[in-house]
């Protein structure tokens, strides 16, 4: 059965960290629906005062965020001593687990393109260890078909595999459409799945989704974009659902807000770090 588009979303402008400017297009009030993919902020300016302030040292726990940088460059330094910087086409990977400390700072580019997804992570491993892994160009698999490219920035796409995730297995691809092309792909029947229109607008099933729109797709084994008015590049995104109660505030998502209240103190008395590495699961 084809997936349909169940919802869209376009989300608002805002700013975040030490005042980047960006869309959040994923959020509180779309947690239930787009479970399990918790937040999705949209970047895309050409002007490096938008994001020149970047996203200074804070927590995370709970969650694993993807940022995938289209174009531009984003530099990531962490707790555990690892500095990184991914840039045009890549993505980076961080699972902050039982608790990190990160820095993300975004160099001057001609045009920043991207999105920030936040996956939650199941109960079972909320405090898992914290890691980082950046997914170069090499590691990104890219499909050609009749005036379409699908790169794999995750999971499986047909034959295709590209970097699997250690706790939810999420399928996360870049689909270019050529002007008037269509592409028909099997998606799995179990996952959550959506799409995001990086640039252009596309019909996803029986329906037109603007430029810069999240639509959840409703149940299905297969999904159909076509790219009716010009080129479209699109995102798709796809994770089995949790179906857990979620507790979050701010950089940290859990359960139960004992576990949220737990993580504040932590930061306030300065031990969030320590027992996050205590709490790491065996
Ligand atoms: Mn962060």
């Amino acid at each position: 059965m084809n997936r349909e588009v169940e919802t869209q979303v376009q989300g608002f402008w805002t700013k975040d960290g030490a005042g980047v400017k960006l869309v959040r297009v994923l959020g509180n009030s779309t947690v239930r629906a787009f479970d399990p993919f918790l937040m999705l902020d949209s970047f895309d300016s050409d002007n490096p005062a938008d994001y020149r302030a970047g996203f200074p040292m804070h927590p995370h726990r709970g969650i694993e965020t993807v940022s995938y940088v289209a174009r531009g460059k984003m530099r990531h330094r962490d707790s555990m001593g690892f500095s990184d910087t991914v840039a045009d086409g890549e993505v980076q990977w961080m699972t902050a687990g039982a608790g990190i400390l990160h820095e993300e700072m975004i160099p001057d580019a001609d045009r920043l393109l991207g999105v920030q997804l936040w996956l939650n992570l199941p109960r079972a491993d909320k405090r898992c260890a914290p890691s980082y892994h950046h997914i170069s160009r090499a590691e990104i698999p890219e499909v050609a078909a009749d005036g379409s490219t699908v790169r794999v920035l995750a999971g499986r796409y047909g034959e295709a595999t590209g970097h699997q995730g250690d706790y939810l297995p999420l399928n996360y691809y870049h689909i270019h459409l050529d002007a008037g092309a269509a592409l028909t792909f099997d998606t799995d029947p179990a996952h959550t799945a959506m799409i995001f229109t990086l640039e252009g607008a596309v019909q996803a099933g029986q329906t037109p989704v603007a430029e810069k729109t999240a639509a959840k797709l409703s149940a299905g084994d297969a999904l159909t974009l076509a790219a009716t008015d010009g080129p479209a590049e699109v995102l798709f995104m796809s994770a089995p659902p949790l179906g857990e109660p979620i507790a979050w505030g701010g950089p940290i998502v859990m359960n139960t807000e004992d576990e949220l209240r737990e993580a504040y103190f932590e930061m306030e008395d300065g031990t969030f770090l320590e027992k996050s590495r205590a709490s790491v699961e065996q």
